[in-house]
Order: C-alpha cells, then sequence, then structure tokens
C-alpha cells in the first residue's frame, strides 16, 4: 500500500492557495482570516474521508478514524509565520490526512485507533505552542490573558471573534496514557538532508534552548578627550564576547551547536559618548542536554572573563532555559525499518527549530520524520521540497503509523 501522491499534491496547493501571498509565500497566522479559511477547509476534508471530526477547547482540529484503546496519533500545524512557505505544517497535517484516508480505504485492521491533529498557533503570532501546551497539560491558565500578537490583539479577543473562549482552552488536556505516539511528518528547514543526498531524516531529538541577557556596565566618557587605553567601554566586551563565544562553540561544541546574538543594545547610543552600557541576548541551542549545560558553563565562565579583562562589570539573566527532548526510540526504530522497506536511504538529524512533537515528546512517545528542503530554506516563500521528497516521505510515514497502530 502507497500513499495517492497525487492527491496529496492537489491538498497541499489547496491548502498553499489559502492566505496566500503576492510573492507566492503563505500567510496564515493563528486565528487570522486565513487560517480560519484553512481551517473550515481540512474540516471539510476530514468530513470527505469519512473520519470524524471534532475541534477542541483550544481549537486543534482532529480527524479520527475508529475508536477504542491509546491513539496513534499524527499531524502538525495549519497556521504559517507571515510570508512563509506552503509546507512548514501543511505537509505533516496533509500527508497525515493522506494516510489516514488510505489506511481507511484498505480497510486494514489495526490493534489502535488513528487520529490526525492539526495544533493551534504553533508558529507563534501569539507566542507558540498554543494548541500542544493546552493538549498536554502545559499551558498556564494565568498566562492566557497575556497573550498577545504584534499588533497587540490579545489572544483572548481573537478567540472570541471566532466564537472561542480563550480561558476555556486548558479544558484541551488529553490524559497522556490515551496517546499511543505521535508522529510529525516535517521539512527539515535546514540543508543537512539536501546536502548528504538523503531523502529521509530520523529525527534523534529536538533542540533544547539557553538564552541568556548579558549586560555589560562600563563609564560613559567624552570620546575627545578620554584617551584610548583609559576607557572603560562596554561595547568592546559585547564585541570580544559575539567572537569568543563564536570559537567556544566551534571548540567545544558539536556539529548541532548553535550561538546566535540577534539583539546589541548600546547606551547611551551618541556618537561622541564611549559606551556605558551594553546589552545583548546570547542564545545557545543544543540537541544534548549533556552538551548544551557544557557550553552554557563555558558561557558563563566566558562573559566573566571577558568582563574582567575590559575593565567592565556584567549582569548575565536567564530569559528562556528549554531542554532537548529526545524522540522516541520506538518511534525512531519503525521509521528506520519503514525507510528500509521502501529502499529510500534515511539519516539520523537532530531538529534544530520548534516543533510540536517536542511539546507532545514531554508527555508520550513521540518521533519525526524529515523531508529535505531546498537550499535549506524555510518561512519564506522560498520554501521547496519535490514532489519525489514528499511522496517518500509520506510512504515512511504510512508505513510507520501502521507499524505502531499494529503493535
Ligand atoms: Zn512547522
Amino acid at each position: 500500500m502507497r500513499v495517492d501522491a497525487a492527491r496529496l499534491r492537489r491538498d497541499l496547493e489547496a491548502l498553499g492557495a489559502i492566505g496566500r501571498t503576492a510573492e507566492g509565500g503563505v500567510s496564515r497566522p493563528s486565528w487570522g482570516a486565513a487560517d480560519m479559511q484553512a481551517r473550515r477547509w481540512l474540516q471539510e476534508r476530514i468530513g470527505a474521508a469519512g473520519l470524524e471530526s471534532r475541534v477542541d477547547a483550544a481549537g486543534n482540529i482532529f480527524g479520527r478514524w475508529q475508536s477504542g484503546g491509546p491513539v496513534v496519533m499524527v499531524g502538525s500545524h495549519l497556521d504559517s509565520v507571515p510570508n512563509g512557505g506552503m509546507f512548514d505544517g501543511a505537509l505533516g497535517v496533509l500527508a497525515g490526512l493522506e494516510c489516514v484516508r488510505r489506511i481507511k480505504e484498505e480497510g486494514i485492521r489495526l490493534r489502535h485507533p488513528l487520529e490526525l491533529v492539526a495544533f493551534t498557533d504553533e508558529e507563534g503570532a501569539f507566542g507558540g505552542f498554543f494548541g500542544s501546551y493546552a493538549f498536554t497539560g502545559t499551558l498556564r491558565s494565568e498566562e492566557i490573558p497575556n497573550l498577545k500578537d504584534a499588533t497587540g490583539l490579545r489572544m483572548v479577543d481573537a478567540m472570541a471573534r471566532v466564537g472561542m473562549d480563550a480561558m476555556a482552552a486548558p479544558g484541551a488536556y488529553r490524559d497522556p496514557t490515551e496517546i499511543r505516539a505521535y508522529v510529525e511528518l516535517h521539512i527539515e528547514q535546514g540543508p543537512v538532508l539536501e546536502t548528504h543526498g538523503v531523502p529521509i531524516g530520523v529525527v534523534d531529538a529536538v533542540v533544547g534552548f539557553r538564552r541568556f541577557g548579558v549586560t555589560f556596565r562600563g563609564r560613559a566618557d567624552h570620546a575627545g578627550t578620554t584617551p584610548m587605553t583609559d576607557r572603560r567601554d562596554a561595547l568592546l566586551g559585547a564585541t570580544d564576547l559575539v567572537q569568543q563565544g563564536r570559537e567556544l562553540v566551534l571548540t567545544h561544541g558539536t556539529a548541532a551547536s548553535r550561538l546566535t546574538v540577534g539583539v546589541l543594545k548600546v547606551k547611551p547610543g551618541a556618537a561622541n559618548i564611549v559606551p556605558a552600557e551594553t546589552y545583548l541576548t546570547y542564545e545557545l541551542r543544543e540537541a544534548s542536554a549533556e552538551m548544551l549545560r557544557s557550553l552554557a558553563d563555558r558561557s558563563r565562565a566566558l562573559i566573566a572573563d571577558v568582563a574582567s579583562a575590559w575593565g567592565l562589570t556584567v549582569s548575565v539573566e536567564t530569559i528562556l532555559d528549554i531542554e532537548p527532548v529526545p524522540l522516541a526510540d520506538e518511534i525512531k526504530g519503525c521509521i528506520v525499518t519503514a525507510a528500509q522497506e521502501l529502499g529510500y536511504k534515511h539519516m539520523r538529524l537532530p531538529a534544530m527549530a520548534g516543533h510540536d512533537a517536542q511539546v507532545v515528546g514531554r508527555v508520550a512517545k513521540a518521533g519525526m520524520i524529515f523531508v529535505p528542503s531546498k537550499d535549506g530554506r524555510s518561512h519564506s516563500p522560498a520554501e521547496f521540497t519535490s514532489d519525489e521528497d514528499v511522496e517518500r516521505g509520506a510512504n515512511v510515514l504510512l508505513l510507520t503509523l501502521q507499524k505502531l497502530a499494529a503493535g
């Protein structure tokens, strides 16, 4: 049994036309008009496939086939970043729909029911992972009133406009013992599979984050009268850290270690004053918890060394601390076997971006399959995965789901 690749292609085209931008991308921020249209479209497709359609209190959309026992779930998200691509999220939902549809059409008997899911606001118009957090019981109700989009629109008001109560979203909680497995097919969003010429990625873990806010403090002085050697220039600490931090990660990290300094603020910010204070974000990403801890510890020591070398004081606050999530060995095994049975090359790799699978993976067995992204591009209209790669990924997903639902 194989997926109907032409039908999957038509679904991808139809969903990709919803929220299409002038640049050929897709804008479907959560709860906007395009997202609502995509939601209605998906529910219609779920109904047309003869699946039981349901929307929970967080707006997550489900399509279920057969009842009883712990469920094998498959899915991703419908929402997109502004002017993003047509594959991110959409591929996982539509390939999942195609797989459930094919298994149903063939009348295959499985021990576990199958359930398609499209999670709400994965991309984070209102902060991210709203649907999967609610579903796994990790959405904190006291934070719901604070969730806002870039225009200041509150999640509470955005959901009220479509007749939903955001404060009721924690009711979407599902007991993890009812989840046998969750599998997400996703584009890689990076260049690794394409570079290696491998069509199937078996995701080992989803990266964790340590994001520090670092403030160096020196002394504001006259830019003309203060000799170069008498300065306590806070910007020198910041630029030195950017350079040495990069060296630290290249020397002590792995191929999947990342350091990004994306924010740099200089005070007082005048051309004729020696910088008195600099603030920067220092963000580490890594798939191994142990390596992430080691890089974070080394970075803290480096920050202190840099400050003292330039005669500065420094304070470091932790802004974000998210542990890497290893994915389930059982599901990785099923994906590998499925790829082998289909004669597709595969390789293991970490997921370097956030995904619903990392949220579900904290409470239940979760797995991810990656397919290549052309030139590693995503979150852009340039996002592209070939028909052949889509078909291969969907067929691996189909076999994986059968194995998980049979055993
Ligand atoms: Zn995604």
